[in-house]
């Protein structure tokens, strides 16, 4: 072993770059599956315990095909123990309960009692919106969809927690549910 020491490269680069912004990966098919099993199901998925913003985030997540469900619980941040069923919460509904936050963004706001749109608006929702992407073209729907993911994204805060792995070590059966986020580089220029 050298003893060289090789700072990975650091990030040179001038102007920051929004840090983390990933290449969108909104460029999925649209194909018509409005009553697939798993959009049913992702769609009956309650979304509770939540302040308004996450309550957004994840409603947003959910018609845009966006939502992965878990596979196996998560492990609370606060009891620490495997306790959450929810997507994209990081504390169990008994703590968040306890301590009166929401179980996404943890900062205490008004939690939004439970709000479900049922199937049907939901499945509606989708029909619309697969509608209206349907008349335009690929551009247009690409930043169509960069808009939409823009809107939702300003302010939520520990947005794009998809990659969270690192506290749980056996996530591993991360298979994509059947929403295609296909790799289709699309390349984010100007
Ligand atoms: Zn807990
Ligand atoms: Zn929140």
């Amino acid at each position: 072993m050298s003893g060289v020491y090789e700072p990975k490269k650091s990030s040179s680069r001038k102007g920051n770059q929004k840090k983390g912004a990933q290449a969108h990966k909104n460029t999925y098919a649209f194909h018509a599956n409005k009553s697939s099993k798993i959009t049913k199901k992702i769609a009956n998925m309650p979304v509770g315990g939540l302040c308004e913003k996450c309550v957004e985030v994840i409603m947003w997540r959910k018609k845009f095909k966006k939502y992965k469900p878990l596979t196996t619980m998560k492990k609370c941040v606060c009891c620490e123990q495997k306790a959450i069923k929810e997507a994209y919460h990081v504390m169990c509904n008994n703590c968040a309960g306890e301590k009166n936050v929401c179980a996404k963004c943890l900062e205490s706001r008004e939690i939004v009692p439970t709000n479900i749109k049922t199937e049907k608006e939901l499945i509606q929702e989708q029909v619309e919106l697969e509608r209206l992407l349907a008349g335009m073209t690929e551009r247009e729907r690409r930043s169509y969809l960069r808009q939409m993911e823009r809107k939702n994204k300003k302010g939520a805060d520990g947005e794009e927690d998809e990659e969270d792995s690192e506290d749980d070590d056996e996530d591993d059966s991360e298979e994509e549910s059947e929403d295609e986020d296909s790799e289709d580089e699309s390349e984010d220029e100007k």
